[in-house]
């Protein structure tokens, strides 16, 4: 059966170069990078140009602000807990109520332990008004933590107005970068941030790595306390193999860029424009222009995102409805809500997301199946009137 992937904002294949480089680093350069014998040697110099390769892609200053992760959630609460833990005299978190749970959950965590959170709202085609972070900071505010793209809706946020703000207001700015990278070019130079997490798997490395850049200058407290791998930064043995590989992915990503923003969102525009064409009653979640190019957010409405998700994957498409973490349960996503999007469109939400390994001919694919499948669940919607 053919297959066509659009949940790449989930996760993304590994890209054939990546795997490639990781090979020699499971079997036969297996040291450990901080011995100082030749197999870590050899081990530690890739685990260097990893972070070189890495920091090219931010923009940073110097590979040194590149902190190797097990993956986005924990370069998220790595950059939270750090200014927490040395900002000990404030309490005060400000982050958006859209954030994906790496973030969201940590801070109503955070809050049930006596810490005072402020969850920005977002307007209906889900921008943030940077205004409004200026509001909400006060003289007990430790942290601001923004993403730079929403997951579910590709929307962007004003990162660089964000950071400029709160520069002038001396606190510190984390960014949940993980849907951006790759994406859109990026300069962390540029953005006033702190701290800025990705995360390999949704730039085509493998799962289970991920990366902090922690602005220089910027106090740090581990999160992971033990060994004096990561410049003592991060202590536990450094995944080589995945940490080469998100070098490599890195390096491709950057590569790949001008095809993300020409290409890939000529892809996703087609369709979209399609979709919407060919489907009464569908619209597009989120703001038209300010978006990831590779991320369509459409509602349908009087249907369930569920059941479109399942004759999808009857004829071989994979695509989301709502987060990859919050399908699962039937409440619409709290992307959606915050959005105020009605709850009959919101039910029947479904975000395909592309990358460069997608085709003209699987865009094609999804146009031709997809209204037929909407067209079917209407005929038995109770609610659906022609
Ligand atoms: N932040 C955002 C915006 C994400 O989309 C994701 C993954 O879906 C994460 C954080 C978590 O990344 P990881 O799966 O590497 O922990």
């Amino acid at each position: 059966m053919k297959t066509v992937y659009l949940d790449n904002n989930a996760t993304t294949q590994v890209a054939p170069e990546a795997v490639e480089a990781m090979l020699p680093f499971l079997r036969e350069h297996y040291g450990n990078p901080s011995s100082m014998h030749s197999f870590g040697g050899r081990v530690g110099k890739a685990v260097e140009e990893a972070r070189e390769l890495v920091a090219e892609l931010l923009g940073a200053e110097q590979p040194s602000e590149i902190v190797f992760t097990s993956c986005g959630t924990e370069a998220d609460s790595t950059a939270i807990w750090s200014a927490l833990n040395t900002e000990t005299k404030k309490n005060h978190i400000i982050t958006t109520r859209v954030e994906h749970p790496a973030v969201r959950s940590l801070a109503l965590h955070l809050k049930r332990k006596g810490y005072q959170v402020t969850e920005l709202p977002v307007h209906s085609d889900g921008l943030l008004d940077p205004r409004d972070v200026e509001r909400a900071i006060t003289k007990k505010t430790a942290i601001i933590s923004i993403m730079s793209a929403n997951n579910e809706t590709g929307v962007l946020f004003p990162i660089a107005e964000i950071g400029a703000i709160a520069a002038s207001y001396g606190v510190k700015f984390h960014t949940d970068a993980v849907q951006i990278v790759g994406k859109e070019p990026l300069n962390v130079q540029d953005l006033n941030v702190n701290f800025l997490a990705l995360s390999g798997h949704k730039i085509h490395a493998p799962k289970g790595i991920g990366a902090l850049y922690v602005k220089r200058g910027t106090r740090f407290r581990p999160f992971l306390i033990g060994g004096h791998q990561e410049r003592g930064r991060r202590g536990g043995t450094e995944g080589v193999p995945n940490i080469v590989a998100l070098g490599k992915a890195a390096q491709m990503a950057l590569a790949h860029l001008d095809d993300e923003q020409t290409r890939v969102r000529g892809m996703r525009d087609r369709l979209e424009k399609g979709l919407l064409a060919a489907i009464p009653s569908s619209k597009v979640n989120g703001h038209g222009e300010k978006r990831l190019p590779n991320t369509s957010n459409i509602s349908f409405e009087h249907v369930e995102g569920e059941a479109i998700l399942l004759m999808m994957s009857d004829l071989g498409m994979a695509a989301s409805s709502g987060s990859a973490c919050t399908s699962g349960s039937l409440e619409p996503s709290h992307v959606l809500r915050a959005m105020g999007v009605p709850y009959t469109f919101a039910h029947g939400s479904i975000r395909f997301s592309l990358s460069r390994y997608n085709t003209d001919a699987e865009v094609d694919y999804v146009l031709e199946h997809m209204p037929p499948i909407i067209a079917r669940l209407r005929e038995i919607s109770p609610f659906w009137k022609d």
